[in-house]
């Protein structure tokens, strides 16, 4: 017997590029106590909002979150269940844990002080010298909401949590 059988694969990252504004979602009812709830983990969020709700292939969806093809299948085919099961049988979505890994937001906001416009540009690309519209060169960098700064752990901070 192969003792390495026994051994369990390491449980690969998921890349999320989005933290969600909202966590928790339950039917508009009165009498909801006994309804209970679907847990749908972090990435079984992100692969619905890179596959439904973006519209990108399966394949996008699974270089985005830097799995296979097939992982990402299961994973949104999962997530699918969960909210399908939630929509039929009247129960509360939490959207809690996961094993996942921040990736950085590819673009970065900049807004103008003087004209207040706002635009983006892709990380990597330097600080934009002046403002695109009045030229002015009096700008700051705009927080996406997406960033993952509330919560405490930087946008490329590693974060587990196992449910
Ligand atoms: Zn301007």
């Amino acid at each position: 017997m192969n003792i390495y059988s026994f051994v369990p694969r390491p449980r690969q990252h998921r890349y999320i590029h989005s933290s969600f504004s909202f966590n928790y979602f339950k039917p508009c009812s009165t009498c909801l106590q006994d309804t209970g709830e679907v847990v749908l983990k972090m990435e079984e969020m992100e692969s619905i909002r890179l596959k439904d709700y973006l519209g990108m292939n399966q394949q996008d969806g699974a270089d985005h979150m830097k799995v296979s093809q097939p992982t990402f299948h299961r994973i949104l085919i999962e997530a699918r269940k969960k909210i399908g099961c939630a929509l039929v049988c009247g129960k509360a979505i939490r959207i809690h844990g996961g094993t996942y890994e921040m990736g950085m937001n590819p673009l970065r906001k900049f807004q103008c002080s003087d004209c207040q416009h706002i635009w983006e540009v892709m990380h990597g690309t330097g600080r934009p010298r002046d403002c695109p519209m009045c030229k002015s060169m009096n700008l700051h960098r705009v927080k996406d909401e997406n960033e993952y700064t509330r919560t405490g752990y930087g946008r490329h901070g590693k974060h587990q949590q196992s449910i």
